[in-house]
């Protein structure tokens, strides 16, 4: 379905490990103070002045998390960054450096490699981050990304998922579902081309859902918003595998219960009208979805008037005591417990 791009193959071996390195990391200049050393000593040194220093790592692996019949190998390494500050900015800190691993069948010619660097070059220049450091080797199979992101923060600026309190306020940045759309749209492509090599996909409708999946943005504006409305979240998580699961993660960790209010939870008006197109419940999307890359938080019931009306944050529920457990308040104001069904498990139900 994506075009092959790639006019030349220049075969791994061509280069060699220095060579590849050296041709994939020479527009990585450094640019932070707090990066001394980046790329090009056995390791990287790095001085955050006192500050306290947040360590995150993911693994993507082909065929498990990305298919690359649909996801172009730019987007693939933009996304794989993304991952990571996501993880960051849920600590409420400032994503500043990254490395990155990779591992590649010799299927995968330099050019590609080389597609995949510059999504994570896009990425590390549009959030402000330096690349130092990293490692790329052959796999027998398959291609596998893992990035370690680092970031910073005062010790008092770093919220945890386990400090939440009875009667705060629930609250999701963005819109919800979006990305598991999208990827349902481009596995719906995907098996109309294999029968139909020939087809142009018209995908104008669904633009915001594909860009969802494919190209997602990390929430890195919302540590700085917060302060600027003088509200420290009470605990937060980001939404990588869908907005039940990391509410009961919140819950666990902050031993508390919770009410999620239906109608509260944000949906973009797409996200609706392609749930009614695949006859899937809208509400059951968005809380077990995942990939949205939004913040949750809770904050003290103090600062409702400090984030009712930003268009950023929706209110979409509240915490209780532990003992009147997790519930979801239906539209129709039915009180069910809350269950968490990850995109896994979601998958795992579609094939059963
Ligand atoms: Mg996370």
């Amino acid at each position: 379905m994506i075009e092959d791009s790639q006019q030349s193959r220049t075969k791994l071996s061509e280069l060699g490990e220095f060579g590849l390195i050296d041709l994939l990391t020479k527009n990585l200049d450094s640019k932070l103070p707090s990066t001394i050393k980046g790329i090009g000593d056995d390791a990287a040194v790095l001085n955050f002045e006192g500050k306290q220093t947040i360590l995150t790592t993911d693994l993507l692996v082909e065929g498990v998390h990305f298919d690359l019949a649909y996801m172009p190998l730019r987007h693939l390494g933009y996304k794989a960054v993304m991952v990571n500050l996501s993880d960051v900015y849920a600590m409420n800190g400032v994503a500043t450096q990254i490395t990155v691993g990779i591992a590649c069948s010799n299927r995968f010619p330099v050019e590609a490699l080389e597609e995949l660097y510059s999504g994570i070059e896009l990425a590390a220049k549009l959030y402000d981050i330096d690349v130092v450091g990293g490692d790329t080797t052959s796999s027998t199979k398959g291609l596998l990304i893992s990035i370690t992101a680092i970031g910073v923060a005062d010790k008092e600026d770093v919220v945890y998922r386990n400090g939440a309190k009875p009667n705060d306020l629930l609250v999701v940045t963005g819109d919800l579902g979006a990305a598991y759309m999208g990827l349902q749209i481009l596995e719906r492509e995907k098996e109309v081309f294999k029968v139909n090599p020939n087809s142009q996909p018209d995908l104008d409708a669904y633009t915001y859902l594909i860009e969802r999946q494919l190209k997602p943005e990390a929430r890195k504006d919302i540590s700085g918003l917060l302060k600027s409305l003088e509200v420290k979240p009470t605990s937060m998580i980001d939404i990588s595998d869908g907005l039940s699961s990391e509410i009961m993660h919140l819950c666990k960790n902050s031993k508390t219960g919770v009410n999620l209010f239906e109608d509260k939870i944000p949906l973009d008006p797409t996200v609706i009208s392609v749930c009614e197109e695949f006859e899937i419940d809208s509400t059951t999307i968005a809380l077990s979805g995942g990939e949205d890359y939004e913040l949750l938080f809770t904050v003290s019931q103090t600062d409702f008037e400090k984030i009712k009306a930003n268009p950023n944050f929706s209110i979409i529920g509240h915490m209780t005591e532990e003992n009147e457990g997790m519930h979801l308040i239906t539209r129709d104001n039915t009180k069910i417990p809350l269950i968490a069904k990850g995109w896994n498990a979601m998958e795992k139900d579609a094939e059963d």
